[in-house]
């Protein structure tokens, strides 16, 4: 077999369109040689791609064609062929503008900046989309923190075009890459079913909800228009929406009053099981819906939590009759509801200071009603902030193994806010 003239290897096929076609290769760029790298493994095949002399070249800044001033010899990494590595270097010139001056020109298969060439990250964005980035990483044979380098470039790209002008309503919520570990905080449009995410941004608190506000703007957004803002009943979140969004209702979300509730049970379990010898199965019991889901077991534990008068049994009942709460078919009936609940709830707790976890997720309720009812009067479904648990899950899935505020925010957007295609370059 012919040996090539540079190094080990052999030429490759006859056929220069094949690749020139794969490349996307334009005028005045022309696929001048390839060469299989044989003394590597995985194997290596370069490309290389060249002008005929006296070409001319696009001002980067004008379009002005130019003549070449210089040029810089440049490789990028592209989609394997078959199952080798794949490599395409050029002379990338430098016009002589007479407007701008000497520029480098743009090459049209990657783009500034980058090592790889647009089709290479087009695939390993593909992959990103599927799996965890380190897996990704690993199949396209490059470092995760390249292919971190390139999911954010990209994101970000795509997020400054989002525009936020229709607007009306919010949600947000706060969570955290990993357990223990820094919070961001995360808007979601209201008015949107899919790709709902707005905005992420690190930390949890009053500034969050300012920065909010500032991206909402920056993006054709109006705060003045934002009519309803839906939060949990954190009094720091609350002040800083009443600040932020001078013309927004208030919307306590239905799953964090039931979320209280579900965390004063488990707190009044977790007290009275020091003492007491609890039913077995009681924790799951207590914590799960009581309307379906239960198994014999959890019947079982709690039909023993009642017969053994336990305070636990008592704050799960009191918790299980938000439900009857939550039937309200009006604004009117939720209040009365509500009312009735926390007064029976009251009788119910007065007796035994071992419920004093559900006390004060009444006085919480309380002083929260107005802002709880709201949710009946809002015209938008009431179940998105839950739907936000899953995104989280699976952002925090893509991104394993990275503990970055930045990473997870990343994932974020990119599996749920709408940003369309992120290759898209315009
Ligand atoms: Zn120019």
């Amino acid at each position: 077999m012919a040996n090539a003239s540079s190094g080990p290897g052999v030429p490759v096929g006859s056929s220069q369109d094949i690749f020139a076609l794969g490349l996307g290769l334009e005028e005045p760029w022309t696929l001048l040689d390839q060469h299989l790298e044989t003394s590597k493994q995985p194997h290596e095949l370069h490309l290389r791609v060249g002008t005929r002399r006296g070409a001319q070249f696009p001002c980067p800044t004008c379009g002005r064609s130019c003549k070449a001033h210089d040029f810089k010899e440049m490789t990028w990494r592209h989609l394997n062929f078959f199952q080798h590595h794949c490599y395409l270097t050029a002379p990338v010139p430098r016009v002589n503008c007479p407007e701008h001056g000497v520029k480098r020109i743009q090459v049209p298969w990657a783009r500034e900046g980058s090592s790889f060439t647009l089709l290479f990250e087009q695939a390993a964005l593909a992959l990103v989309r599927e799996m965890p980035v380190k897996a990704a990483a690993r199949q396209m044979a490059i470092t995760d923190k390249r292919l971190w380098r390139v999911v954010l470039f990209y994101v970000h790209r795509a997020l400054a075009r989002m525009d936020l002008s229709a607007v009306r309503a919010v949600a947000f919520d706060e969570t955290a890459a990993k357990r223990g570990h820094r919070y961001i905080t995360v808007f979601i449009d209201l008015g949107r079913k899919h790709e709902p995410v707005l905005f992420a941004t690190p930390g949890k608190g009053k500034d969050c909800v300012r920065r909010f506000r500032r991206f909402l703007e920056a993006h054709g957004g109006d705060g003045a228009a934002i009519a309803e803002v839906v939060c949990d009943m954190s009094g720091a979140f609350q002040n800083a929406v009443e600040e932020t969004f001078e013309n927004a209702s208030q919307t306590v979300d239905w799953f964090h009053v039931v979320q209280l509730f579900t965390d004063a049970v488990e707190s009044v379990r977790r007290s009275e099981a020091k003492q007491t010898r609890m039913p077995k199965g009681a924790r799951w019991a207590t914590v799960k819906a009581g309307d379906g889901a239960l198994k014999d077991r959890d019947r079982k534990a709690l039909a023993e939590l009642e017969r053994l008068g336990l305070a636990t049994g008592e704050a799960y009942k009191i918790k299980e009759k938000l439900r009857w709460v939550r039937k309200a078919a009006t604004p009117q009936a939720a209040r009365w509801r509500l009312t009735r609940f926390l007064n029976h709830a009251d009788e119910m707790t007065a007796r035994s200071d071992a419920l004093e976890p559900v006390r004060k997720a009444i006085a919480t309720v309380r002083q929260q009603l107005d802002r709880i009812i709201q949710r009946w009067h809002s015209t938008y479904s009431n179940a998105r902030l839950e739907g936000l648990n899953s995104i989280f899950q699976a952002a925090r899935h893509r991104a394993r193994g990275y503990s970055s505020p930045a990473t997870f925010i990343a994932m974020i957007y990119l599996l749920a806010a709408p940003i369309g295609d992120i290759t898209n370059s315009t």
